[in-house]
């Protein structure tokens, strides 16, 4: 793209082109020799969607007998490609691309590279521009986003000449009115009913071409100027119970709200001929597309914090109304949205927030984080959700079960209204065992302690009287800041774990980050991995970067001033890492001594069998231990070389699998005869079947998430574990045995709580 006198120049040409009195086909045959000049490229070809097709309708270069002759369908050669997927292609060699479907008709073999970007108006396909080149060449990031700037031009261009009817799309279906059952991923737990509320009625630019850049300029400014100032009201006007990890997240979006980078680069958008609403949107179409397609959930994280900001920003300068958010809640609803920025979640009206259905949405997006913070359920990557509800639609939303119904059946609304009212009886039950012990009816008291990561988990200890924290994850910090957390920031955390426990133990895991935990600013790579569960994480990276260890442990031994300190490493594979990473603590805690500095005044160190490896060498680490906790989320995903976060291995990733068991049984026996106390730290013992199965083998602690913690007490509360024991130790003796099977029958007999 020429620079931005240039770049003015053209969107002006281009605007003159198509307000002309001329025929429709001359507009477009101008369009495409403006822009093949402009971008200096052999061939510039606009498709546009006519009867569902993408047709050829005009081009500079091609041959011109194709014109409204080659048509493709979505998905079909590297248009309909562009077309499907709404991303830009950007080849050196174009017949290389698997979709790649030549045309004899355009006389395309000559040209080698090509590069297309969608032309999107209301959120929908409506063509695509392309260049090509003879020479086999990539096409640079800011060749790419002109090509994206002149196609938004086009957009409107086009609709304005009524060259393509977006309305009546063929590529979009009729909308629906029967009832449906959207799947989706629970990410916050919990059922709620309501009227469907559109976060965001989507804005549409009708203007992308300015007529006077200060104009524009003066527009952008103000604009700024109050989206940061409500920024800066709503964290302010933040209202949750304590203090919390919404702190880093509103922190992490406040900073890129002043962020002068993005100022600067919709200032030369505008400097390019843009109008503000314009040049907003295209800084936001170029980061989509550079990240996009980044795997990494952190970055995935900040491109939704930059569009929250965009769309935001782009509604202030276009003075059109606000988010559902702003009309305000009037009823029990449940919002619907692609994806919210976490500063668009506090503004919404608690009181009627019944739940949320995302596309998008993932375990540690900051929107999850903060939606677990204010108790609404959440459902997440929910398809084609935008398509399938309409704004006003009755819907219930079941993120225990992972789906959302739409405009449900009455006999789905009676069943739902069941399920919440036993949902809530059974919380009430729980609840009434909190005082009473973990005990089986043969008297085994089972210590049941649980897991956290974040403070709003800490209420969870007083509400379900766990008997501490088992497992504290202490990179969940981590992941939710920008940067690498500060020693004041890292030592208030562990102290108000610590008080907040009170008596109670709590075992601090030392990060677990690297491999899919990634954070980027410990990044120093940049590599991907092939394998991150088996990668570059935990123990491995705190012992390269033995300095963030250090750190981290005198951040614990401060906080836990005049009391234990228990401490574990992640993923330890051999006993030598395990001394290693001791060590470095002890060093730690030596220097604190001799500083005079308070610090805990004893500490107890574990390490965590995940790699299953260790337990091969266990009687080495035994006696160095003082207690050993088994992560069978990782052990099992190695042990049956199983990925733990792959559905299509669900079945195989199986908990009661014969060789599981066994292998759990032969640590657990072993750190038995150690005397070394050995708890299950994982998700297995959070479920009470598997948490029977690991009493059965001889488990006695278990750290599970707070919400199982009701239901494993009702299980233990209600078994007889002598006779169980027996009938295990037959089981896994015997082969072909399914444990499973028998295990649920005799809980059945014995009639144990398994609810
Ligand atoms: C485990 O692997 O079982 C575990 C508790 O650690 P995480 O789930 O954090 O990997
Ligand atoms: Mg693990």
């Amino acid at each position: 793209m020429p620079a931005a006198g240039g770049a003015r120049e053209l969107l002006r040409r281009l605007h003159d082109v198509m307000a002309a009195r001329q025929s429709t086909q001359s507009k477009l045959d101008q369009v495409t020799v403006l822009i093949a000049g402009a971008l200096e490229s052999e061939v510039a070809s606009i498709y546009l969607l006519r009867d569902g097709m993408l047709e050829l309708s005009a081009t500079r270069g091609l041959k011109q007998q194709a014109v409204h002759v080659t048509r493709l369908a979505f998905g079909q050669g590297l248009v309909g490609t562009i077309a499907e997927t709404r991303s830009p292609l950007n080849l050196a060699e174009a017949s290389t691309h698997p979709r790649f479907a030549y045309r004899p008709e355009t006389g395309e073999e000559r040209f080698h590279s090509f590069a297309g970007v969608p032309i999107i108006r209301r959120e929908q396909c409506v063509g695509v521009l392309a260049v090509q080149h003879v020479q086999p060449r990539d096409y640079d990031d800011v060749e790419i986003e002109a090509l994206q700037t002149v196609a938004m031009v086009l957009a409107e261009l086009i609709a304005a000449a009524g060259l393509v009817d977006t309305e009546a799309s063929s590529a979009r279906p009729p909308r629906e009115t029967s009832p449906a059952r959207l799947p989706g991923l629970k990410l916050v737990d919990g059922m709620g009913r309501g009227v469907a509320v559109f976060h965001e009625p989507r804005i549409v630019i009708t203007n992308t071409v300015a007529d006077d850049a200060d104009v524009e300029r003066a527009r952008l400014k103000s604009a700024f100027a109050r989206m940061r100032e409500e920024i800066d009201q709503m964290v302010s006007r933040a209202d949750f119970a304590g203090p919390g990890d919404h702190d880093d997240i509103l922190e992490t979006y406040k900073m890129f709200a002043f962020d002068e980078g993005w100022a600067r680069r919709i200032h030369d958008g505008i400097d390019g001929g843009l109008t503000a609403e314009a040049a907003i949107e295209a800084v936001a179409q170029a980061q989509r597309i550079k990240l996009g397609s980044a795997s990494d959930p952190y970055l995935r994280e900040r491109m939704h914090d930059l569009e929250d900001l965009s769309n935001r920003l782009i509604r202030i300068v276009s003075g059109q109304s606000g988010t559902a958010a702003k009309l305000g809640l009037t009823q029990d609803s449940v919002l619907i949205a692609r994806n919210l920025g976490p500063a668009e979640l506090l503004e919404y009206d608690r009181r009627y927030l019944k739940g949320i259905a995302l596309e998008d949405g993932s375990l540690t997006a900051h929107v999850t984080i903060l939606a677990r913070a204010m108790g609404v359920p959440l459902l997440g990557r929910v398809k084609d959700l935008r398509m399938a509800v309409a704004e006003g639609d009755p819907v219930l939303l079941d993120a225990t079960a992972g789906a959302l119904f739409v405009r449900p059946a009455q006999a789905v609304l009676v069943s739902f209204e069941e399920r919440t009212a036993l949902r809530l009886a059974k919380q009430a039950e729980f609840e009434k065992l909190k005082d009473l012990p973990a005990e089986s009816l043969d008297g085994v008291r089972i210590k049941l302690m649980m897991n956290a990561g974040l403070r709003s988990d800490l209420p969870a200890l007083d509400m379900t009287n766990a008997d501490g924290i088992g497992l504290f994850r202490t990179e969940f910090q981590f992941l939710v800041s920008a940067t690498l957390p500060r020693k004041g920031r890292q030592v208030a955390l562990y102290r108000d774990v610590l008080q907040a426990a009170g008596d109670r133990t709590v075992i601090f895991r030392t990060v677990d980050i690297g491999g899919d935990k990634a954070v980027p600013y410990m990044d120093e790579r940049g590599e991907r991995e092939e394998n991150p569960a088996m990668g570059w994480r935990a123990l491995r990276l705190a012992l390269a970067r033995s300095g963030l260890l250090a750190a981290q442990a005198r951040a614990l031994l401060e906080a836990a001033a005049g009391r234990t300190l228990h401490l574990m490493f992640p993923m330890v594979a051999e006993p030598w890492e395990y001394a290693e990473a001791r060590a470095i603590v002890e060093d730690r805690r030596a220097r604190l001594a001799a500083a005079g500095i308070p610090h805990a005044a004893d500490v107890r160190y574990g390490a965590m069998l995940e790699v299953p490896a260790l337990a091969m060498v266990l009687d080495e680490l035994l006696p160095k231990l003082d207690f050993l906790s088994v992560g069978t989320n990782d052990l099992t995903q190695f042990l049956l070389a199983a990925d733990r976060g792959n559905p299509r291995l669900a079945d195989r990733y199986d908990w009661l699998s014969r060789s599981v068991l066994k292998f759990l049984k032969l640590v657990v026996d072993q750190a038995a005869a150690a005397d070394v106390p050995v708890s299950i730290c994982g998700e297995m013992g959070g479920r009470p079947l598997e948490a029977l199965a690991l009493m059965a083998i001889g488990v006695e602690r278990l750290s599970i998430t707070p919400a199982a913690v009701g239901p494993v007490k009702a299980m233990v509360r209600t078994a007889q574990l002598k006779p169980l024991r027996a009938a295990m130790a037959d089981w896994l003796a015997t082969p072909g045995v399914d444990v499973r099977r028998e295990l649920s029958a005799m809980a059945a007999a014995q009639g144990i709580r398994l609810d």
